[in-house]
């Protein structure tokens, strides 16, 4: 859950400051990713957990009625549901995020067993015990499924996990923690992707914020670049082009035109407020 206070500015330590107004949104990479597959008819499962505060309750009925089937979020007792307390400042935002109950999520294996047929895609991320994430990946390959790593918020255990990853799509800063270094000359970008890519086998998928989306094929680097929009939020574009891009995988399409698909929505979801309020229909990608 995102609790999203207005404020003119944040508080010093020890001082109580009166705010503007409040916000709620159902939230999380995790859930945000799943309503972009959802929104576009996909059959998707989430995996996760809540806990036992009106939270939980709360965000469980909100994704069952985005359609996901819940049947693999459990509640966990004594424990508060993962929360983001989001300060939004004039230009910027001060974020404190607890994972909470999510967790506690170690036990996936019979959930996933029962949910991954071949064929099938697994879209994990990085707010969920990175164990967790490392088995479900593995497993989903023992299973003849696709696997999709989005390594945020990034940490350096994703080296680990890459042997299972069929394809990774970092932004810009998390592509950076993938090749260990920052890149400081913008011109180096592709040829950084095209080395990593060549050391690698996971397909490598960069989004760019309004800059677009960079793919490698065998021998180069491709640029897509994002339409120009009226951008009004851009929360949760990143979860809108993983939730598209799985989907299409599910769907054979081919990977130039999913990432164009996916980037598209992306691009569609900034036109409006809120991370999920803006993810779009297939058909509102098509005629965009
Ligand atoms: P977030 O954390 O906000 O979800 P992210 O950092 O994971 O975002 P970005 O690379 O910023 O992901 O955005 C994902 C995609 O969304 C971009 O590759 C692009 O297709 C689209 N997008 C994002 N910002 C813009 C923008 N300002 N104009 C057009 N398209 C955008």
């Amino acid at each position: 859950m995102d609790m999203v206070m207005e404020t003119k500015r944040l508080p010093n330590v020890g001082e109580t400051l009166l705010g503007e107004t409040i916000d709620y949104y159902v939230g999380g990479k995790g859930a945000n990713q799943a309503v972009a597959a959802a929104r576009i008819d996909a059959e998707v499962s989430l995996v996760g957990k809540i806990g036992d505060d009106t939270f939980g309750s709360k965000v469980y009925q909100h994704l069952k009625n985005e359609k996901i089937d819940m049947t693999a979020v459990t509640p966990e007792q004594n424990i508060f549901t993962g929360v983001a307390s989001i300060f939004k400042l004039k230009e910027d935002n001060a974020i404190v995020v607890l994972p909470g109950a999510n967790m506690l999520l170690n036990d996936v294996d019979e959930l996933l067993s029962e949910k991954i047929n071949a064929g099938d895609v697994l879209l994990a991320q990085l707010e969920i015990p990175l164990e967790t994430v490392k088995r479900g990946l593995a497993l989903t390959k023992n299973k003849g499924g696709v696997t999709i790593l989005n390594p945020a918020p990034y940490n350096e255990k994703v080296l680990e996990m890459l042997p299972f990853v069929d394809i990774i799509t970092p932004n810009e800063t998390e592509f950076e923690g993938l090749l260990g270094h920052e890149i400081s000359d913008i011109d180096k970008f592709e040829e950084e992707m095209l080395n990593w890519a060549k050391q690698n086998q996971a397909q490598l998928i960069v989004t760019r914020g309004a800059f677009g989306i960079s793919y490698t094929t065998e021998n180069e680097v491709i640029t897509i670049p994002a339409k120009k929009v009226n951008v009004v939020d851009t929360t949760g574009a990143g979860d809108t082009f993983n939730g598209i891009l799985a989907v299409c995988m599910t769907q054979g399409i081919d990977i130039a035109k999913a990432i164009e698909l996916a980037g598209n929505g992306a691009t569609l979801s900034v036109t409006k407020l809120g991370a999920q309020t803006g993810m779009p229909t297939m058909a509102e990608i098509e005629a965009f």
